[in-house]
């Protein structure tokens, strides 16, 4: 096994379990590993740290898969898949009936495997009923999937399994975008059920793995909220707000994105549901110029969602992005009525809670109305942020009341 050491000191982050080490905190390797391989990490002075993916194109040239000193083989393997399994199983709540209801439920969908923050750098994997969606992100990850998915597979007893390794990021890591059919036989779509509501989703060439599984509890809370507003959904994908706003007796929902084929979607999910079809308006087009349209054509509403896509992947972007919240944000405050309810995301990574505050509260300054934080919302359970592993908090949002 290769053996990466250390500059002097540049195991401190290490020791505070943070499993990344950055290319300028490799002093050497002996000898040169393949992409993907597992190499023995030391300090400069020879002390073991643990054993790390190495990715020689990455500035994250390698991430630890352990800090203890085991071999990093199927055994391991299916330790650390079985204990994220079950961490999303202790996460399900029987009903009267005894059956599982909540995360782990049959014919949810459920993030099972959450990468880093479950010791699995780089893997990411979704339940959707009775198919599994899998992402490589990562050089290791990429190099032990036949282990990691043929383990999945005998500790689901899920047979059907497709691959969805065509984020961008996989780029950073010199590896080519990859999707397909890994086992099984899976459908492209499959219906799940999201507190109580059904959802038809393309896992074949949906966002992501098909469904932004992260707002499920912000769905259901926005539910509890909608109750005879007039609600506006913006960056609405498959109608997961809009939905769950309807099924909560909202007056009426308007929702706005600019894919037709998410679109599409949110229709015949609307249908799926036997919710009343005039109650939803859907609207193709880009929000920023359709908040426009409509402060000038002097429309409001009581409840308004914003959930756009990621506009700062990294730190580097944030002022540019903290620009895009900005401006949405501030066409929201002069779109909601007196006392609405602005429910305002952001799933930037670069773009932490307290810059994201600072820019809604200059969006409410600039709007010129008043308005109170009422509480913050985060990414659903099933996508846990390690303790040592910030990085993987990226889901933020603010529940504000218009004065
Ligand atoms: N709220 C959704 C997830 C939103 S993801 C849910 O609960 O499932 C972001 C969405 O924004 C995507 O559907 C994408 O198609 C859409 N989008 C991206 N840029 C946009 C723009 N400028 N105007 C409208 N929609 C946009």
């Amino acid at each position: 096994m290769g053996q990466l050491v250390l500059k002097e000191g540049r195991e401190r982050s290490l020791l505070r379990r943070h499993p990344w080490i950055f290319s300028g905190a490799v002093d050497h390797l002996s000898p040169e590993p393949e992409r993907g391989a597992t190499v023995e990490v030391v300090t400069k002075t020879g002390e073991y740290m643990g054993r790390a993916a190495y990715s020689p194109n990455s500035q994250i040239r390698a991430r630890v898969w352990t800090f203890a000193d085991e071999a990093v083989d199927r055994d391991f393997f299916r330790r650390r898949i079985g204990a994220a399994l079950q961490t999303r199983n202790r996460l399900a709540v029987p009903d009267p009936t005894g059956q599982a209801r909540g995360l782990d439920a049959p014919g949810t969908a459920c993030r099972l495997i959450y990468a880093e923050s479950d010791g699995l750098p780089g893997f990411v994997v979704d339940r959707y009923g009775d198919t599994l969606v899998v992402q490589a992100l990562t050089a290791g990850s990429d190099f032990f999937l036949d282990a990691l998915v043929a383990i999945l597979v005998e500790e689901t007893a899920v047979g059907n399994v497709i691959e969805r390794s065509d984020a961008d990021v996989r780029a950073l890591e010199g590896l080519e975008l990859r999707t397909g059919a890994l086992r099984g036989a899976p459908p492209r779509f499959q219906v799940i059920t999201e507190n109580d509501l059904r959802f038809r989703v393309d896992l074949v060439e949906g966002h992501k793995t098909g469904f932004y599984l992260d707002q499920r509890d912000n769905r259901r809370l926005a539910r509890r909220l909608a109750r005879d507003r007039t609600v506006l959904d913006c960056f609405c994908y498959t109608g997961g707000f809009a939905l769950n706003a309807i099924a909560g007796g909202a007056a009426s929902v308007t929702a706005v994105d600019s894919s037709s084929s998410a679109l599409a979607l949110a229709k015949e999910n609307l249908a799926l549901n036997h919710l009343p079809e005039p109650s939803l308006a859907l609207i193709e087009g880009d929000v920023f110029q359709v908040l426009r349209r409509f402060r000038d054509e002097r429309r409001s509403f009581d409840m308004v969602i914003l959930d756009p896509p990621k506009f700062a992947p990294t730190a580097a972007h944030a002022e540019r992005a903290a620009r895009a919240y900005k401006d949405i944000n501030l066409l929201a405050f002069k779109l909601l009525n007196a006392g609405g309810i602005l429910m305002t995301f952001s799933c930037s990574g670069g773009v932490g809670v307290d810059l994201f505050q600072k820019v809604v509260a200059s969006a409410a300054l600039d709007a010129d109305v008043e308005a109170q934080i009422l509480g913050t919302m985060w990414q659903a359970s099933d996508h846990p942020v390690a303790l040592g592993f910030p990085e993987a908090s990226y889901l933020k949002g603010l529940l504000c009341i218009r004065g």
